[in-house]
């Protein structure tokens, strides 16, 4: 993990959590704070339905709360919708975008995710933008070419002059225990460098890249050595506070 970027390890809580869920954030509240030298940081994206009470909990902590989707336009007659605005209204610091969950269950293409990232930058949010391929894609030698696409087309150029983030997060290894292994990580993660290299200069070699995909406190610290990973997005070992501390005391 290079020096000059400070690692982000964000939870992604997915559809899970009501009012109970709350004593977590306390519980993860007081592990950091009893964590003596903190070198990453570190970030919740609970349901909706929470951001607003878990900022206030989180409040004056290293503790960020984010949101898990934005719809791209700031406002009107889209029912069920969340905007940027009102993410950032809530509480919330950071947004992801463009998760594999997402781009299944809600049709969303690159250009979709493209225009709510948009959205989250003009709000003042930190955009966190997934990419990843598919096993059949993998199996088929094409999963460099598919994260490349995605990356390039996923990220709006406005992004080259704020400050956004890119996760990396196989589609095979969400939820199901199994990850790459690193050289296949440290593969993926050197081409996405090298991409937004080119693609925004100087301004590309700062932006954090995160490994997602059952990452837990047992394979944290060997995923997070390698090369161009800069931290990790968390999704199962993110709901209960002493994992997830497990997986800050290895960055
Ligand atoms: C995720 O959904 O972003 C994720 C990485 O999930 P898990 O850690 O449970 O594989």
């Amino acid at each position: 993990m290079p020096k000059n970027i400070t690692p982000l390890i964000a939870g992604n809580w997915k559809m899970n959590g009501t009012a109970a869920a709350l004593a977590e954030i306390e519980a993860l509240r007081e592990g950091v704070e009893d964590t003596p030298e903190l070198r990453c940081e570190i970030l919740i994206c609970p349901p909706a339905t929470l951001i607003s009470r878990m900022a206030e909990k989180a409040r004056g902590s290293a503790v960020q709360v984010g949101g898990q989707d934005c719809h791209s336009q700031k406002s009107g007659a889209h029912t069920g919708d969340i905007s940027a605005e009102m993410l950032a209204d809530a509480g919330a610091t950071h947004v992801i975008l463009g998760h594999s969950e997402r781009r299944t269950d809600h049709g969303e293409t690159d250009a979709i995710v493209r225009a709510k990232a948009l959205a989250a930058l003009g709000s003042g949010l930190v955009p966190i933008i997934c990419v990843g391929e598919t096993e059949a894609e993998r199996l088929a030698g094409e999963a460099l070419a598919v994260v490349e696409r995605q990356l390039a087309a996923s990220i709006p150029d406005e992004a080259g002059s704020r400050t956004f983030v890119v996760a990396y997060e196989p589609v095979w290894a969400i939820g199901t225990g199994r990850t790459p292994t690193t050289d296949d990580i440290s593969q993926m993660h050197g081409a996405m460098r090298k991409l937004l290299e080119r693609r925004f200069g100087e301004a590309g070699s700062r932006v954090p890249l995160l490994y997602g995909g059952s990452m837990k406190p047992g394979n944290a610290a060997e995923i997070l050595a390698i090369g161009d990973v800069n931290g990790g997005l968390v999704g199962g070992a993110s709901l209960k506070a002493a994992d997830f501390l497990g997986i800050i005391a290895a960055a």
